[in-house]
């Protein structure tokens, strides 16, 4: 019995003491995981386990020699950093990232090597998107982008982020039109549009607007990442240096954003979508009020987006070959319908001197355009029909005018097109193999998750992308690290040479049942 009790009360005593000791291990334990909580570095489920910083800055690029400004034009600069990772966004008010327009062809490389030596940052992590604006940049633009890039790696601190999706449908429009007899036309300045009476449809546009937030600890707004398609080639009136419609929108979420906040623009599958109005004659073109709107669509879903601490962050980036289009049987088509058009014309008795007035006074008094009522009803009485006859001839040479008229504009629109086609071919030759290598960067920070392609990717290929992905708030930027013409859809390319998109493009239809596939792999390692 003793020993039993005995036992028995070493046994509990035992217990006690193994109690407390658990208990001061508990203690220790909540006590080391507030002192981490407090200090920051508590980690949260990701590969980083640790705090996501940022630092922003932007540098006017404005070339001030190209003539009057309108509005200045901007490098934007993002620099992201959580543990041994760290990435860059930049976002310049330019058309595109080499190729065309005022940024040279090794922009891209003296940036990310200057960024390489002196931050120590992976060029393969710098991401340069261009927002395709029309605007005239300054010539050192790749030394003010490493300004503002260090400015920002100089100035970062921890963040809380968050994405959602803003709605937009009143700034754009699709520029391709369907027409009847099966083919598709685009909205140009370059050439005169297809008749009314042959269109029978219109393309999609994307409302969304991608939106991500970086926020500072102590809730002020750092910087704001946006996403959205739309060329930014509506112009200001007058016609001065301008960043256009993304540059305003920019411009109304910084200067409704706490101090110093800085809003990136990061175009997207913009390849066949224009501003709306984009032909108007009656009105001076302004960017301006597409722009505002634009900002304050961004601003307004802005408010319903919460920021937390989330330092999921990955970049991967990933060289990808795309098939070359071989289009010289089609140039040889063209060619010939050129001349089957040419042959086409006929003469008429008018110019453009006497058909005008004809026109206007048919269209007044269809019933007796040559004359007042009673001309007609004299000549009635008298048994004759002079006027008639007149009228009938009059109206048989004004629709001969007007069918070489119609091909005139045809004429001009496969011209253009033609000369897109023969630059490229030219291209392709001397490029000496039949792929075009790409690069793509897939990047998630938060629930953010971006994908970028170095061409103007057509709309249909974004929201095919949105539509696949597993991840919810997925964005894609075209116009990224380099620059490759036009990337339309493997449909729109069975119309080689009868629209911009399909004609200014190196790409063979095959490319984007690739490049989709490859999305989708690319997609679930982020
Ligand atoms: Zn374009």
């Amino acid at each position: 019995m003793m020993n039993t009790n005995v036992k028995t009360m070493s046994g509990r005593f035992g217990q006690t003491t193994l109690n407390r000791k658990l208990s001061y291990n508990r203690m220790l334990i909540v006590l080391l995981l507030m002192v981490f909580v407090v200090a920051g570095f508590l980690p949260i489920s990701n590969a980083n386990a640790a705090q996501l910083r940022a630092g922003v800055a932007k540098v006017d690029i404005t070339d001030t020699k190209a003539g009057p400004v309108n509005d200045r034009l901007y490098v934007r600069a993002l620099v992201l950093n959580a543990g041994e990772t760290t990435a860059v966004i930049i976002t310049v008010d330019a058309v595109a990232i080499g190729e065309i327009g005022y940024i040279s062809n090794n922009y891209l490389g003296k940036v990310r090597s200057q960024i390489e030596n002196e931050l120590q940052i992976k060029p393969g992590t710098v991401l340069i998107n261009a927002s395709h604006c029309h605007g005239v940049v300054c010539s050192d633009v790749d030394r003010r982008t490493f300004q503002a890039v260090k400015e920002a790696s100089m100035n970062m601190v921890p963040v809380n982020v968050g994405a959602g999706i803003g709605y937009e449908d009143r700034i754009m429009e699709n520029r391709r039109l369907k027409l009847k007899n099966g083919k598709e036309a685009d909205v140009r300045h370059a050439y005169s549009l297809v008749p009314d009476e042959e269109v029978a449809g219109v393309g999609p546009v994307d409302p969304e607007i991608g939106i991500f937030r970086l926020d500072r600890k102590d809730g002020r707004t750092l910087a704001v990442v946006y996403n959205f398609a739309i060329h930014p080639i509506q112009g200001v009136p007058g016609g001065g240096n301008t960043a256009d419609i993304t540059g305003f929108a920019s411009q109304v979420i910084e200067d409704n954003l706490s101090e110093g906040t800085i809003a990136l623009f990061l175009q997207g599958c913009a390849g066949d979508i224009n501003p709306v109005w984009y032909k108007d004659v009656n009105h001076p073109r302004d960017a301006e009020p597409l722009g505002n709107m634009l900002g304050l669509s961004t601003l307004r879903a802005l408010r319903e987006i919460d920021s937390k601490r989330d330092d999921r962050f990955k970049v991967i980036n990933e060289v990808m070959e795309l098939p070359r289009a071989d289009i010289a049987q089609r140039i040889l088509s063209l060619e010939s319908e050129q001349e089957r058009l040419i042959q086409s014309l006929s003469g008429t008795s008018l110019n453009l001197k006497t058909f005008i007035p004809l026109v206007v006074k048919y269209n007044i008094s269809s019933e007796y355009p040559s004359y007042y009522s009673h001309g007609y009803m004299h000549d009635k009485v008298r048994g004759r029909d002079d006027l008639e006859k007149l009228d009938s001839e009059n109206r048989r040479n004004m629709s001969q005018y007007i069918h070489n008229i119609h091909i005139m504009e045809q004429l001009t629109r496969n011209q253009t097109n033609l000369a897109l086609l023969q630059k490229h071919q030219a291209g392709s030759i001397a490029a000496g193999k039949g792929t075009i290598d790409v690069e793509l960067l897939g990047l998630r920070i938060g629930e953010f998750v971006l994908l970028t392609f170095p061409g103007e990717l057509s709309v249909q290929i974004g929201l095919n992308i949105k539509k696949m992905s597993p991840h919810e708030f997925t964005f894609v930027a075209g116009y990224t690290n380099g620059y490759i013409y036009y990337a339309p859809t493997a449909e729109q390319l069975r119309n080689v040479g009868g629209a911009q998109e399909d004609s200014d493009c190196l790409l063979a239809p095959e490319w984007q049942k690739l490049y989709e596939e490859k999305m989708d792999a690319l997609l679930r390692k982020l």
